[in-house]
């Protein structure tokens, strides 16, 4: 038997989280078994941990949507014993179960074989977040958003999402604006490669339908009146990425950036995102994601530090983002 987190649901729908000991007949079907060596904790994983959002559709389920271990036996002509892969997303940790135990059972068709270049370690500081940051990048850049073209705004920039893209961006050689609630982390925000921090209050009150033109682009993490007014700032033709809800699900705007100015909303998922769509994200990273910064932007912390990791995340108290090392109590 081995060590895992399991969440469970009585009668009266009431959750609530174990740390325990599992068996491989605690996990779901799939044909390829890994050994889960490093993880991490994501907003999502935070929902689920704390219950704050519907993230868990099964009961009971094995919270954590992110993994990097070796393959310890495979049925999947992909993979053998001794590879070692990634795991990002596909519904692990929502509706399979997912990260939070020393071993997985997964479906080999989600695996990734892990890049050269790049470690378990460093995978799972990027993880979901830092993935789905590099996504954003190369939504921008598909639409032609190139740094010629002006600043791009990363807002949540001291979260997990915004830290990864802005150092991203900042290496790609972009002018990037960080719009934080943490102003007193500006130089930290600086050294990773953003050139000006302005405070989240500016953009997350309710937005008129156009503002004056700051930005070419944006990498918005937080949703609601924030992505509102990014998007009444964005110049002529610019566009802006679409994650994530910190703020909230909403969209309280008009159509007016899109049709008076042109401005495009471009939608990322990371979660059912195509295989070949994922490969050349993790390749991206491994070039353009300096391994210094990624090394400054994460914290590690063993697998007894994950419920409070969980817990603080959605509190908003996590800078950046956090490995955790499975072997480590
Ligand atoms: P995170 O590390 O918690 O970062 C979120 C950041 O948003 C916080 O650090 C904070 O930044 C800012 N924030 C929090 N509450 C806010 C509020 N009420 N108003 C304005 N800003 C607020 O989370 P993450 O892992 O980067 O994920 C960010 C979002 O993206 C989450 O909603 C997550 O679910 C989503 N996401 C979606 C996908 C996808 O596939 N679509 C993938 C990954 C993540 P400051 O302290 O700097 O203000």
């Amino acid at each position: 038997r081995f060590k895992g987190i399991l969440l469970t649901r009585d009668e009266n729908k009431v959750m609530s989280v174990n740390v325990t000991e599992l068996g491989l007949d605690d996990l779901m079907e799939g044909d390829v078994v890994v050994e889960v060596e490093w993880t991490t904790v994501n907003y999502k994983d935070g929902l689920a941990i704390t219950g704050k959002g519907p993230v868990v559709r099964r009961w009971p389920m094995v919270p954590g949507i992110d993994c990097a271990g070796t393959v310890v036996s495979s049925e999947n002509e992909r993979f053998k014993a001794g590879d070692k892969v990634i795991l990002n997303g596909f519904g692990v940790g929502e509706v399979h179960t997912g990260a939070y135990a020393a071993y997985a059972r997964l479906k080999g068709d989600w695996l990734i074989p892990m890049p050269e270049g790049m470690d378990g370690r460093s995978a799972m500081a990027i993880g979901t977040a830092g993935y789905t940051a590099m996504l954003s990048v190369m939504a921008l850049e598909r639409h032609g958003i190139t740094p010629g073209r002006g600043p791009v705004v990363v807002t949540g920039a001291n979260g997990g999402v915004g830290t990864v893209a802005i150092a991203v961006l900042g290496k790609l050689g972009y002018e990037v604006i960080a719009s934080t609630g943490r102003t007193e982390e500006a130089e930290f925000l600086k050294s990773l490669g953003a050139s000006e921090v302005i405070h989240r209050d500016e953009l997350s009150g309710p937005a008129k339908p156009l503002n004056k033109e700051r930005w070419a682009g944006a990498v918005d993490a937080v949703g609601s009146h924030t992505l509102a007014n990014v998007l009444s700032m964005t110049s002529y033709g610019g566009a802006v990425t679409a994650c994530g809800l910190a703020q909230g699900m909403d969209l309280p705007t008009s159509v007016a950036p899109f049709i008076l100015r042109g401005v495009s909303l471009l939608g990322i998922d990371s979660v059912m995102a195509p295989l070949a769509l994922r490969q050349e994200a993790w390749s991206r990273l491994v070039k353009d994601l300096d391994m210094g910064k990624l090394e400054a932007l994460s914290t590690e912390i063993g697998f007894n530090g994950i419920v409070d990791a969980a817990h603080s995340i959605i509190d908003g108290k996590i800078r950046g983002r956090v490995v955790v090392d499975m072997k480590k109590s």
